[in-house]
């Protein structure tokens, strides 16, 4: 038996996984993703399964600066490339964190320095929150 066949379990799990980040129009932290697959799923696994999107060029994580980390789909990128250098918006008020699928301005760099990649993190208030707010 080839050591590569994964069990059909396995694949199935991914499948709901891959459902949950494709129907999101928000990044949502594993947390968020264990909820929605209705807390039935062992953490470890989950982790185990973002990780191989992560590495697969279909995921994308994004550092929140409130110490999470959240997972969103990638558009183009393929196994061991990510270009997802796009930033992304986080809701004081909502907490949402949102891919702004717009390139990110290239910063300009001291002399010698050269970019690879570059993500950055906008805080501010979503449309929604920013029409219900009271300030
Ligand atoms: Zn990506
Ligand atoms: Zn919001
Ligand atoms: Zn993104």
């Amino acid at each position: 038996m080839n050591k590569m066949d994964k069990p059909k379990r396995n694949t199935k799990t991914k499948q709901m996984v891959m459902d949950v980040l494709d129907n999101a129009s928000t990044a949502l932290s594993h947390d968020d993703i264990g909820a929605r697959l209705g807390g039935t799923m062992d953490r470890v696994t989950l982790y185990r399964i973002l990780q191989s999107f992560c590495e697969d060029g279909k995921v994308h994580r994004i550092f929140g600066n409130n110490g999470k980390t959240y997972y969103a789909r990638c558009r183009g990128c393929v196994a061991g490339a990510h270009h997802d250098n796009h930033p992304h918006f986080r809701c004081l008020r909502c907490e949402a964190i949102t891919c702004i699928e717009r390139p990110l301005a290239a910063q300009p760099l001291p002399a010698g320095y050269r970019a690879a990649a570059a993500t950055a993190l906008i805080v501010g208030y979503c449309p929604e929150c920013f029409e219900n707010i009271d300030f």
